[in-house]
């Protein structure tokens, strides 16, 4: 509603779960479904609803057939809005959306990657408002299209071939202003001149980018700027009628000189009012023989001649008293009098006349309301592809490789955020590749050795390549992915009734009930916020179920119960990642590097001194896990056995 005031967007991912829809709503949109309102999630209301807003006899021809949870849904936020005193007139078209159009990535994902808080602030650098919000939504909606993919990545790779005309076109872009915003305003609210300015100064610095386009033959260049109509015949319109301020200053008229006779006439005479007045105090100065004497104005008496209380002796009497002050008495004659009528009338039908041809004049340019739109559009999409070229050249991504069948292989991966936090390359880069034999990673290492960002990083990169943006790393081949599913970290969502664990397990059972036949799955921690046998259990069942699922997901399963990887051999799918660390009398050294095979020390103790726990705590820790290790060493893992007996615990 605030990017396409004319449009209302409603996403049917939720059909399929229409007693969610209420919840997810709620959250979406800040609303409080208040009892009065709920009653239009009751399917007749809802639809009684909508016929009378658009005003037809069935809706099946806003594509709602069926759905029952949007049709809901759009009813009940449109009688929310119009609660709200919103103008809902307007809202005549519905663009309803699909689960299958984009890579779904569920706010929970997008909260454990930082998707919106912190990777959208530092990929975007766009520089309008229109390509800032068209940005946001591409990073909302990655595609799962591979022509669309590509057709960004032709483009995107054509302007990093143009080094000076990208600079060019992002000095253009500065002067464009949100085209978006001030049609917004100029159709909805009291608009002024200073829209049509600035559309005005906008076309003209678009016009600028036309020409710096016929370079580029690809495909998407041909759709933003070859597909424009023509729109000098629009910039010649205002440049005919507005009287454009200069860089040093401002000026009153809104319309150049001749365009209105009627108007003009009416500024020469309010100039004229300026001199008379000038020479009428003069004269009364000379005439009186009051040399301080003047003629003012205020809104509230309007025209007046002023003289102290000592001179008001010297005047006549045909003077009229208008206020007397403590030391100042002030005064009309017939002659300002009509001075003033005079004025008053001529101001006021120069604002009349003024106004008049401001509407016509925005009325007119109204009418190129689509052209304009296409204009925005195509400002917004050069504003994103400038970005993805300035984010790439200055982090040094790479044009991933979009495939139709084959491996998921990331060569030398990076953290797009992590990396940026440290000094120049001293991020190590790691490589994965997922692919039908080797589909589940099982990663193991030490606390702090890099798995949680080794997992996170191979989702953004996703994420990023299917955004048709280039991604941090040497090479990257992907099919791709539907949806990116993630369960990370520990939080408890009290408010809501669910402990730490509640809602671990409620976010795995999401997933495990949700996978698609393209799925990206990242586990972090599966079972940490129980017992250690209920915890190996649940994580070992998962893995399980994920490995043999007919879904095959490309999962990242990051654990420290190292007891799974002992038996993982058996399962079809699952390979060992581990994280390589040196160890050395004064401790252990973090390689951050991923290398194939299990390990089954998580380096905890070493970690807790570096955290700075008490030495006492730490070696009465070390003494402990000694013991516990002599115990552990005496019972060997043997293969086929049950899973007790395999989790051999301390
Ligand atoms: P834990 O098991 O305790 O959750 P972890 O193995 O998941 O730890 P991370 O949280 O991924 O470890 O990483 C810890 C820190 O190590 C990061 O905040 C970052 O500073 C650093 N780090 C991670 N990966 C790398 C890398 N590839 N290169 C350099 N530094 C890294």
């Amino acid at each position: 509603i605030q990017k396409q005031p004319r449009e209302l967007l409603i996403e049917s991912k939720f059909e399929e779960r229409g007693s969610a829809i209420l919840e997810e709503i709620q959250r979406n949109f800040s609303l409080r479904i208040t009892r009065a309102r709920s009653h239009y999630f009751q399917h007749d209301n809802a639809v009684r609803f909508l016929l009378d807003h658009f005003g037809i006899l069935q809706l099946d021809g806003l594509g709602l057939n069926g759905k029952i949870a949007t049709i809901n849904a759009t009813a009940a936020l449109l009688s929310y809005l119009k609660d709200h005193q919103q103008n809902i007139e307007p809202i005549r078209v519905l663009q309803i959306e699909t689960l299958t159009d984009h890579l779904l990535i569920d706010h929970r994902t997008d909260r454990h990657l930082h998707i919106s808080s912190s990777l959208l602030s530092f990929l975007d650098t766009t520089v309008t408002g229109m390509g800032g919000r068209l940005f946001k939504e591409v990073l909302e909606k990655p595609l799962i299209e591979s022509s669309g993919i590509i057709d960004r990545q032709v483009m995107t790779q054509a302007l990093m071939k143009k080094p000076l005309v990208v600079a060019e076109i992002s000095k253009i872009l500065e002067r464009v202003h949100d085209l978006e915003r001030i049609l917004y305003r100029l159709h909805f609210c009291a608009a002024s001149t200073k829209e049509l300015l600035l559309i005005h100064s906008s076309l003209k610095a678009v016009e600028q980018l036309v020409p710096l386009f016929v370079h580029f033959k690809c495909d998407e260049s041909k759709k933003l700027i070859g597909a424009l109509p023509d729109f000098s015949s629009l910039i010649h319109l205002l440049d005919y009628e507005l009287e454009i301020p200069s860089v040093s200053g401002a000026t009153d008229r809104i319309f150049k000189k001749g365009v209105h006779p009627q108007i003009d006439a009416l500024r020469d005479f309010s100039m004229k009012g300026d001199q008379w007045l000038i020479e009428y105090q003069e004269r009364l100065k000379l005439e009186l023989d009051i040399k301080t004497l003047k003629v003012s104005f205020t809104r509230a008496f309007g025209y007046y001649i002023e003289v102290s209380r000592a001179q008001s002796n010297k005047i006549p009497e045909s003077f009229i008293r208008r206020q007397t002050l403590v030391q100042q008495e002030r005064y009309i004659t017939k002659e300002l009098q009509e001075f003033e009528e005079k004025c008053l009338f001529a101001e006021d039908t120069l604002k009349k006349l003024e106004e008049n041809a401001l509407r016509f004049l925005i009325e007119r340019v109204l009418k190129e309301l689509p052209l304009l739109k296409k204009i925005a559009q195509s400002v917004a999409w050069i504003d994103v592809y400038t970005a993805f070229v300035r984010i790439a050249q200055k982090e040094g991504y790479v044009c991933p490789k979009i495939l139709h069948q084959g491996p998921f292989v990331i060569e030398e991966g990076r953290h797009p955020l992590v990396e940026t936090l440290m000094p120049y390359k001293s991020f190590i880069p790691n490589s994965l590749c997922l692919n039908d034999t080797n589909r589940l990673a099982l990663i193991t290492g030490p606390n702090m050795g890099g798995k949680s960002t080794y997992i996170r990083q191979s989702a953004l990169i996703i994420l990023m390549a299917q955004m048709g943006c280039f991604v941090p790393a040497k090479r990257v081949e992907l099919v791709p992915f539907d949806r990116i599913f993630s369960r990370i970290g520990a939080h408890d969502d009290l408010y809501r009734g669910q402990s730490t664990f509640m809602v671990e397990m409620a976010e795995t059972a999401e997933i495990l009930n949700n996978l698609t036949y393209r799925s990206f799955v990242i586990l972090d921690e599966i079972g940490r916020g129980t017992s250690t046998y209920d915890g190996i259990s649940i994580a070992w069942s998962v893995l399980e179920f994920l490995a043999q699922s007919v879904k095959k997901p490309r999962t990242l399963f990051a654990t420290h119960y190292s007891e799974l990887t002992d038996c993982m051999g058996e399962i079809e799918g699952v390979f060992n990642l581990k994280v390589l660390v040196k160890e050395s009398l004064s401790g252990i050294l973090f390689s951050y590097k991923l290398v194939e095979g299990s390990t089954d020390k998580s380096y905890g103790i070493h970690v807790a001194k570096l955290a700075g726990l008490p030495p006492q705590i730490i070696s009465r820790a070390m003494d402990i896990l000694k013991t516990y290790e002599k115990q552990r060493s005496s019972k060997p893992v043997q293969k086929g056995c049950s899973l007790k007996e395999q989790i051999v615990i301390f």
